[in-house]
């Protein structure tokens, strides 16, 4: 009875920013979910986006029954608007994408045909061509996909957040307890029984890209971060190497003080220093980046705080069911045990 009203798939979409473009491409979305099922939900998470994002959500949840709106009370940032719409997603395979149409919605019919049908557990899209981008971002890309590929031993290179996941996933990635996020690591991370089907990036509509150098930066330290601790061991590494070095040049230098050779002045000791110097900086820097993960982790604030959510009548529908459900079964329960003793007892527990 109850499963009735759950839905069969739920599209989940971080946005910010995307007043321009965000009526178009929900209603394209939507029109494409309904060739696919009956019972679909759009989870939209607006990461506090200071233009009128929100109010044209608010407006399209009255045409859309599916859509249900939910507003972070500041700029987040994608991955923690991501994990606030999984969260709240209650079908039994959840697609994620971009509220751009940069993801093509046409993929949907293919990648949950593939779910259901073959029984794949995760569809990841991911990019034929990355599509027009500004040079530094593409070089940018490669370089940073290089540094994790091999830092992480998993091949994002191509890898999008254009995915569909299975309950299933849903249910394992709720399970890591970290707060710093990278999305496509995790999900390559999980395993399961995935498949991919590519795609090409289609150029934006309007608006840009929200991303800033610093926040593309600060994405790729995280990744890093929370994949790896070759960096960290790295620092041991690099100290070995110089300990050897040092030894090396220290004997030499005392042969040569034997020897009676005179020493050729300061450059020697001075490079020696600035090099030394930069080295022990760059290992500290690479140990800050750890304490700071671990600091975060430590705390252990909540991802991302809501503000606000608009919940579907469809959903409200659902909820009501439930509830009188659950209303009549306790009274069915409750009826023939209404013994006052056994009640003081319940109610000192
Ligand atoms: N986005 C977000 N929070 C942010 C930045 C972006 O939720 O702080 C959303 C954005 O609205 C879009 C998606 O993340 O739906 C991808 O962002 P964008 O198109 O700017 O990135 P790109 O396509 O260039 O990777
Ligand atoms: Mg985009």
């Amino acid at each position: 009875m109850k499963e009735e009203f759950l839905p069969e798939i739920s599209v989940v979409i971080p946005v910010y920013n995307e007043g321009e473009l965000i009526s178009d491409s929900l209603l394209v979305i939507a029109d494409m979910l309904s060739t696919v099922t009956s019972r679909y939900e759009i989870i939209v998470v607006d990461d506090g986006s200071q233009d009128d994002t929100w109010n044209r959500l608010t407006l399209l949840s009255m045409a859309l029954p599916a859509l249900s709106p939910l507003r972070l009370s500041r700029n987040f940032g994608k991955e923690a608007a991501l994990c606030a719409g999984l969260e709240c997603a209650r079908g039994a395979a959840v697609i994620v994408m971009d509220g751009d149409l940069q993801h093509p919605p046409e993929l949907i019919p293919r990648m949950v045909e593939l779910w259901r049908n073959e029984g794949y557990e995760i569809v990841e899209c991911v990019k034929e061509s990355r599509g027009r981008e500004r040079l530094d971002k593409k070089l940018g890309a490669s370089a940073f996909y290089g540094a994790l590929n091999h830092l992480s031993g998993h091949d994002l290179r191509d890898a999008s957040d254009y995915k569909l996941l299975d309950r299933k996933v849903m249910d394992a990635w709720r399970r890591l307890p970290e707060r710093i996020t990278f999305f496509r690591g995790m999900s390559a991370w999980l395993g399961f029984k995935r498949i991919t089907l590519s795609f090409h990036v289609a150029p934006r509509k309007s608006g840009s890209s929200q991303w800033s150098v610093f926040h593309l930066a600060k994405l790729a330290v995280n990744a890093i971060v929370s994949f790896s601790t070759i960096p960290l061991r790295m620092v041991s590494i690099v100290g070995i190497l110089f300990l050897i070095g040092s030894v090396v040049l220290g004997v030499q230098t005392l042969i040569q003080k034997f020897q009676g050779v005179a020493l050729t002045g300061f450059t020697t000791v001075i490079l020696l220093l600035l090099i030394i110097g930069s080295f022990v900086m760059i290992s500290i820097g690479i140990m800050g980046e750890y304490i700071a993960a671990i600091y975060h982790e430590v705390k252990g604030r909540p991802r991302y705080l809501i503000s606000e959510r608009i919940v579907s009548s469809e959903a409200q529908a659902a909820a009501l069911e439930q509830h009188n459900f659950i209303l009549d079964q306790n009274m069915n329960l409750s009826t023939p045990r209404r013994e006052p003793q056994h009640s003081r007892h319940m109610s000192h527990d």
